[in-house]
């Protein structure tokens, strides 16, 4: 799945400006750039519109997000309205059909971003903004009012706009029907024993995983495998032998024919 990000706005267009004079154009761009983070840790391929303070005209941007020819396009954008308006908020397509899915994902996402924020749910809406004449889905959030002091407060907030990243993440995932699991990056780590390095292994859905028999062997254990019954047998002087059926849920066999056990279940 590839997504756009358009950080609304930019060098020498602000964008709307905050009740404690906040740019807009600053907030769009640090939450764009933390829901790249977030999304390419789902395993998403994510490009940005703009990385920097760059001015760009909306023709440039629509260029840009059909040469990338995304699944999803998201314009990241903060509202302003007087310092009572107050809520989230976002568009989708008035010209043309929407594309299927479009208006509730919309809808999913405003909602969502306001359940994250604590602050009320406004509307979504047919709109005429440029970026949303794309060939994908395309959706612009308004994530809530910079006019508005306590909005702004929120808005500004490097963990809040973590939080709202992560939110929208879940909410494009679960609305392209994608597993948080299954696409999620295995991160690497590295396996110890009593200060020595053992073997590389990986971390996947917070659980760590380990080559069977470079982590078993630092046990102490003995390492067989049995290819017929397609069962690992681990022994040890101590205690009763130990088999681990590779079809059963403790084990996981790579690609690269590597088998992996649970760290956790090895170490009990
Ligand atoms: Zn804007």
């Amino acid at each position: 799945m590839r997504v756009v990000i358009d950080p609304g706005h930019g060098g020498t267009d602000p964008g709307a400006i905050g009740a404690s004079g906040t740019l807009e154009k600053d907030v769009n761009l640090s939450l764009s750039l933390l829901l790249r983070e977030s999304l390419r840790k789902c395993g998403i391929e994510v490009f940005l519109t703009r990385e920097n303070d760059t001015t760009l005209s909306i023709s440039e941007r629509v260029v840009m997000i059909r040469t990338c020819k995304p699944d999803l396009m998201l314009s990241i954008h903060h509202n302003a309205g007087g310092d009572l308006a107050t809520g989230s908020e976002a568009l989708y397509r008035s010209s043309g059909i929407p594309k299927p899915g479009e208006v509730e994902l919309a809808k999913a996402l405003a909602t969502g971003v306001a359940a994250t924020l604590s602050i009320s749910y406004r509307r979504v809406l047919a709109h005429e903004h440029g970026v949303l004449r794309s060939d994908c889905v395309a959706v612009t959030l308004e994530s809530g009012f910079l006019s508005n002091p306590v909005e702004e407060r929120l808005l500004k907030d490097p963990d809040t706009q973590r939080n709202l990243a992560e939110s929208i993440t879940r909410i494009v995932i679960a609305h392209f029907g994608l597993s948080q699991g299954q696409h999620q990056e295995m991160d690497a780590i590295a396996i110890w024993r009593d200060g020595a390095y053992v073997c590389d292994g990986i971390l996947h859905n917070g659980t760590s995983y380990a080559p069977v028999r470079k982590f078993a062997e630092a046990l102490g254990l003995q390492v067989d495998w049995n290819g017929a019954e397609r069962m690992v047998v681990l022994t040890t002087k101590d205690i009763a032998t130990i088999l681990l059926r590779i079809d059963g849920a403790e084990i996981t066999q790579l690609e690269d024919g590597r088998i992996l056990l649970r760290a956790k279940a090895a170490q009990e």
